[in-house]
């Protein structure tokens, strides 16, 4: 009956709702609505996040509140240090309908399980129609991803990304490819060179709430990980489409053959640095595809550095989501190569000779952000053949990155890099030895260990780790296809060599110091 009630609906939106377009504002005007925004405590320290993360979404936040009472909405805001701030979300939407006596609450599903499950409480806790709207800023609906994944044995993401391109219709000519191909990845493995000079990323100076939430932060928040000092996310609309401006303008044309590289504090090289303003909402997936693929219609950009952004957005991106609510709650707790150890001290401090790992750690400490291919083959990479426990690596990923929301981070941390669902998400693990970080980055050259050197003192200790992990995962990968031949490899070695790579390897693991779980989630 909300039609004809007169009292306002109750729109409650999210840290990472931030979207003018929102299902639950469209068709709603100023004067039937009250906006619920909240920052809640049982957000901010589920998990102990990184300062800048905290201070991006409480910043982003207070803008977005500000530019919708600018346009002449009614919005509710609920400071952090509120005198009465239940410390929930359920806490604070009660507080809301004591405060405003609404017909209805209408709100957009959660990006999070765990969110999601209190939103759906609340139709029974309120007196009151609680509907709650899809989120249409993806491209592919958790329906849609359902009935896709439903009938097949297999859920690679380029099946979905194929289907995704005929959907939106983006890089296609009819019914086929443009270029006659649906990847151009050969083109897109160039290792870095010397003279690489990638433009900066503009950086948005803090202004005065960024300033407030900078000062709220190392108050309450002073002993998470993490260094303010760098801090200069887009926290606005504007912001967020001078961001992209940038990235079209001047890096759009050689992300696709360095995607996979890694320079030492060389930290964005040719990436968007635009996955904090998608998750937020304050960039739209589609129309940053859009002007991908008329960047490369109007001969400004190569056809593999277009079709290597799309496929990161309308493949990737929707993939893992669609992924990541087709597996919950059972993907949290996947474990399937039963790994236990704890996730090594380094990972906060940085203080390892592997240069590699400690420059990941540094640029995530300074930066809250390391790239996908450091998220991926060296963080990510070590902590799967060292055998770093699930839970321990999900909640590092959660609490470090500015752009970790378990919807995304999940299934990249427990699938893509764990191999925890047993090769649902991958068809083999992304195991590899020092030679690939050796290819894609300039690391090795100046690193501790020697990248040449297999075993003993002073050798790379991915080399030792990696054969360390096929031999303990054996039984599980040696009949896939995909991974036969190394074991050819293996046994060619003969026992007296493979004695000393898997001697290596357990001589390192015994140097590793688990860290403190002070900063874990509960189990
Ligand atoms: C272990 C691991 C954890 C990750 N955790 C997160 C996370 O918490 N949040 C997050 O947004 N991304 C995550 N990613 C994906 C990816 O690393 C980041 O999206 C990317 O580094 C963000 O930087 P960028 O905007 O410069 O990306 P670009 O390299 O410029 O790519 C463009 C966009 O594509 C999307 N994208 C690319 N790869 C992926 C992917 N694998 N999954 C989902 N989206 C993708 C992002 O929206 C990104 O902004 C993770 C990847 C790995 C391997
Ligand atoms: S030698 Fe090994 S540890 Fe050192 S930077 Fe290279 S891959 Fe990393």
């Amino acid at each position: 009956m909300a039609d004809t009630d007169p009292r306002p609906v109750l729109a409650p939106i999210l840290g990472d709702q931030l979207t003018r377009t929102l299902a639950s504002l469209r068709g709603r005007t100023k004067d039937d609505t009250v906006i619920l925004m909240m920052e809640v405590w049982d957000e901010a320290t589920y998990v102990r996040h990184h300062k800048q993360k905290i201070v991006l979404i409480f910043s982003a936040m207070r803008h977005f509140a500000a530019e919708l009472r600018d346009a002449g909405w009614t919005v509710d805001y609920v400071r952090l240090t509120d005198a009465d701030n239940s410390g929930s979300f359920t806490g604070e939407v009660a507080r809301a309908m004591e405060r405003h006596d609404c017909s209805a609450i209408h709100v957009v599903e959660a990006g999070e399980w765990r969110v999601q499950q209190q939103i759906e409480e609340w139709a029974g806790r309120f007196d009151c129609a609680v509907e709650i709207l899809e989120d249409d800023r993806f491209l592919c609906s958790i329906g849609n991803f359902r009935e896709w994944a439903e009938d097949r044995d297999t859920l690679r993401m380029e099946n979905f990304y194929r289907e995704m391109r005929r959907k939106t219709g983006l890089l296609m000519d009819g019914g086929k490819p443009v270029g006659d191909a649906w990847n151009f990845d050969h083109d897109n493995r160039e290792s870095p060179r010397d003279d690489m000079d990638p433009p900066e990323r503009p950086k948005f100076e803090p202004d005065e709430i960024t300033r407030d939430c900078i000062e709220l932060v190392e108050d309450k928040f002073g002993d998470h990980f993490g260094s303010l000092e760098n801090f200069r996310w887009p926290v606005t609309r504007d912001q967020a489409e001078k961001a992209a401006d940038a990235f079209f303008a001047v890096r759009l044309t050689k992300f696709g053959p360095y995607q996979d590289a890694m320079v030492h504090g060389q930290d964005d090289l040719y990436h968007s640095m635009l996955s904090t303003s998608l998750n937020l909402g304050l960039l739209d997936p589609l129309e940053l595809c859009e002007r991908a693929a008329k960047a490369y219609a109007d001969g400004e950009a190569p056809i593999n550095s277009v079709e290597g952004f799309i496929r990161q957005i309308i493949g990737w991106r929707e993939y893992v989501r669609g992924f990541y609510w087709y597996h919950m709650p059972h993907l949290e707790r996947a474990n399937a190569l039963n790994a236990q150890r704890g996730l090594p001290e380094f990972y906060w401090t940085g203080e390892t000779d592997m240069r590699c790992m400690a420059d990941c750690v540094r640029s995530t400490r300074d930066n809250a952000h390391a790239h996908h291919i450091q998220r991926l083959m060296v963080l990510g990479n070590f902590a799967l053949l060292a055998g770093v426990n699930p839970r321990e690596v999900q909640d590092w990923y959660l609490v470090v990155y500015a752009d970790a929301y378990e919807w995304v981070e999940l299934p990249n941390v427990a699938a893509m890099i764990l191999y925890a669902d047993g090769g649902k998400l991958a068809s083999k693990p992304y195991a590899a030895s020092g030679n690939y970080i050796n290819k894609m980055s300039d690391y090795c050259r100046k690193c501790t260990y020697s990248v040449s050197k297999k075993t003993g003192e002073g050798a790379c200790p991915f080399n030792a780790l990696y054969w360390h992990f096929m031999d303990r995962h054996r039984e599980r990968l040696e009949n896939n296809n995909r991974v036969a031949r190394v074991y050819q490899n293996w046994d060619r070695m003969g026992e007296e060599r493979q004695a000393e790579y898997l001697e290596s390897a357990e001589a390192f693991l015994d140097t590793l110091t688990p860290a403190d779980r002070g900063w874990a989630r509960s189990e």
